[in-house]
């Protein structure tokens, strides 16, 4: 039988969370501080502000939030086309139509062909960004430096336009 491979640690989470709470409102700030450097929050600061309760300290952490989203991303909605490039999983998420003990849907690997037509229709839908999604398939997916990924050239890039928003 293959070992299983803990993907998500349970127990971290639920450490984090049990020392991340009832933080003194000091220490609430100070995260609440770093993260507005946007340069990211560790796990535990995070657990520390998911069980914030105190009215005042929640519009700190919203306030932040906010000023953070729009020193990132400025007033722009992106949004991106999801490819699946395959549907075979291993794991078994429970909300997820794709997980492995789903037996009623039929599973597919798109050819190269496929996933250049498929590229092809969401380019003339007008979509600029393409997430390609692969579930966590049983076989290796091979994206190396030495054959670039996607094995084509998305029309944009042929014209010299490069993937940064419009
Ligand atoms: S596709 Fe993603 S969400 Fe769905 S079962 Fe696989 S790992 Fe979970």
């Amino acid at each position: 039988m293959s070992e299983k491979v803990k993907i998500i640690d349970e127990e971290l989470i639920h450490r984090h969370l049990e020392t991340g709470r009832g933080r003194s409102k000091e220490e609430v700030l100070a995260i609440v501080a770093k993260a507005k450097e946007a340069r990211g929050i560790e796990p535990q600061e995070t657990a520390v502000l998911l069980q914030v309760e105190d009215p005042e300290l929640l519009e700190e952490i919203f306030q932040a939030a906010k000023m953070v989203k729009l020193k990132i991303y400025g007033k722009r909605l992106v949004l991106f086309a999801p490819l699946y490039v395959s549907n075979y999983c291993v794991n078994n998420c429970q909300y997820c139509g794709f997980r492995r003990d789903n037996r009623s849907i039929s599973r597919k690997r798109l050819t190269v062909q496929e996933i250049r037509e498929q590229v092809r229709e969401l380019e003339n839908l007008g979509h600029k960004r393409v997430l390609l999604n692969v579930a966590s398939p049983p076989f290796r997916v091979s994206i190396s430096s030495k054959r670039p990924w996607p094995p084509f050239t998305p029309r944009r890039m042929e014209q010299g336009k490069s993937g940064a928003s419009t």
